[in-house]
């Protein structure tokens, strides 16, 4: 039978339950346990995918075309495992399902109300993923805070899901935070007790509390909270500040979070954890014999976690290399600004420029600049979707002197839609989930970047654009160099674009970023850390000859 268990946070927002839960399901996973996580997101949108990156952050693509929440981005990473639609649920979609089942007469008869019809979609849904008995545990991470009002429904669903589960099926994490008083020199439980009492109100008692901390917590904070928590010494676990989020497992491991779990859900223990590809990952990544810096031309740069997984892309295609990855921002708009002379003397600091993905007209001519600038000079270059969408641009205007060359993204009527609609998304007007979204084949041309990166000719990626390279532009581009070194088979649909001649300028309309995982990095990602590595090898020697 499958095991339940849910992770609900407290005290603060951005404790890092993703990671917790994550961190969990990897040692579960390590002991031989088939394991996947899902999110609960107690917001309205029915999906993330309308949400703007400052709001919510990058917003993350499965295999089956769901837009989620970037917690998902890190399941696949730590598990190496895809997620689907099934992984991320919100208080949209569950009203959404409750609503349309009203409407098709599915409950004739009788009011409509959040207890029972919602909390039992909520609980079908918690379940969905355990019915095929395909996992021996799911892990459901409730996004919020405790004490939200938007986390009621979620509550009294887990409350009840206990009762009927029993004990030994369902397990309750809370995780929570222990500040520490400087001017007091001390860490302080009460915010944690309040926690536990504000979820006890819901009628759920904690099974194992996680604390953040910025110091180690002492036994005697352990009996304290035990004691006024009602858990056991053993289940107070403590999460202090990790170097790196991948340091995060090991230190589980060291707290007995896993062990604590699996005797508290009868589980059978199956092994020790087989963590060895995920130690020398580690290994590798705090003992980096090398370091390049990567710009990163973008308009969402002030949140992070805008372009999460382009960073933890970087941090795995770095750790394989022993390379540390330093990633600085660089404005798109700011960029406009720039006479090209600064501009240039500005990109030619960095080893290496990605350019990113994006939507909308902001940033954009920045973009497209920096791109002319990367390919006269010879630095690598990524382009990522929005980032292949302008170099294909860039070089319509400057290298094939295609004048006023657009994506009709921006220019609606350019007479030279270099970007543009397919005549399927032609007709559409509503926003929620009509991109193309989710994975698609790809066939590599041999001898290409890209097949000398992955290795293979057939490849997979996901997508989340609405526009397309425009194939009327094919042919004469390739005779310039600008090659299509990426084909969807099926459309015949550019899905890769490459420069013959440049040390490295590669650029898909895919996202790569999504796939990149701690045991699996990202072939696009290793090839663009090389080619950055090679880059700077080559600038010092110039720069030695010069200074001899
Ligand atoms: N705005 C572009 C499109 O919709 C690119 C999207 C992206 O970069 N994800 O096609």
């Amino acid at each position: 039978m499958t095991k339940y268990i849910f992770v609900t946070g407290g005290v603060t927002s951005s404790l890092g339950k993703g990671i917790i839960a994550a961190s969990l399901a990897k040692l579960l996973q390590a002991r031989g346990f088939k394991v996947t996580i899902q999110k609960f997101d107690p917001y309205l949108n029915v999906d993330p995918g309308t949400l703007n990156p400052y709001e919510h952050g990058e917003c993350y693509v499965t295999d089956d075309g769901a837009e989620t929440d970037l917690d998902l981005g890190h399941y696949e990473r730590f598990l190496n495992t895809p997620t689907s639609q099934a992984n991320n649920v919100t208080t949209g979609r569950i009203y959404q399902t409750v609503i349309n089942k009203e409407r098709s007469g599915d409950y004739l008869g009788k009011t409509v109300q959040v207890i029972p019809h919602i909390t039992d979609e909520i609980k079908r849904r918690v379940q969905l993923l355990g019915h095929n008995n395909e996992y021996d545990i799911v892990i459901t991470e409730l996004g919020g805070t405790v004490g939200d009002i938007e986390s009621l429904p979620y509550l009294e669903s887990l409350r009840q899901l206990r009762w009927e589960l029993g004990k030994d099926n369902c397990l309750v994490i809370h995780l929570t935070l222990i500040p520490y008083l400087n001017a007091a020199k001390e860490l302080k439980t009460k915010p944690t007790q309040h926690s536990v009492k504000e979820l006890l109100n819901t009628g759920i008692q904690p099974d194992v509390l996680v604390c953040r901390t910025e110091h180690p917590i002492t036994m005697d904070i352990r009996r304290k909270l035990a004691l006024f928590c009602n858990v056991d010494v053993g289940s107070v676990i403590e999460a202090i500040d990790a170097d790196s989020i991948y340091g995060v497992p090991i230190k589980m491991l060291k707290e007995n979070l896993d062990t604590t779990v699996i005797s508290k859900l009868r589980l059978q223990d199956k092994k020790e954890p087989d963590l060895k590809a995920w130690k020398t990952f580690l290994n590798k990544l705090r003992n980096p014999s090398k370091e390049i810096n990567i710009g990163l031309v973008g308009k969402y740069n002030e949140l992070q976690d805008a372009y999460k997984s382009i960073h933890e892309a970087f941090v795995h295609g770095g750790a394989v290399n022993e390379c540390k990855v330093q990633v600085t921002p660089i404005h798109s708009e700011k960029v406009e600004e720039l006479d090209n002379d600064r501009l240039a003397a500005l990109l030619s600091k960095f080893d290496g420029i990605l350019v990113a993905p994006g939507f909308g007209e902001r940033g954009i001519e920045g973009k497209i600049r920096s791109i002319k600038v990367v390919r006269e000079n010879n630095i690598p270059f990524f382009g990522i979707c929005l980032g292949m969408q302008c170099a294909a641009v860039e070089f319509a205007r400057n290298v094939a002197g295609i004048e006023g060359a657009s994506s009709t993204e921006v220019e609606p009527d350019t007479a030279n839609p270099i970007i543009d609609l397919m005549p399927d998304q032609k007709g559409v007007t509503k926003k929620g989930g009509t991109m193309r979204l989710g994975a698609y084949a790809c066939d590599l041309r041999r001898k290409s970047r890209a097949s000398g990166a992955y290795g293979k000719l057939k490849i997979s990626e996901r997508h989340r654009h609405r526009y397309e390279f425009n194939n009327a532009y094919k042919e004469s581009f390739e005779k310039l160099g600008l090659v299509a070194s990426g084909v969807n088979p099926d459309t015949g649909l550019v899905e890769i674009i490459e420069l013959k001649g440049h040390p490295y300028f590669v650029a898909t309309q895919f996202h790569p970023e999504l796939k990149s995982t701690v045991e699996n990095p990202h072939p696009l990602f290793v090839a663009f850390v090389e080619a950055c590595l090679e880059h700077k090898q080559q600038r010092q020697k110039l720069e030695m000859e010069k200074v001899s």
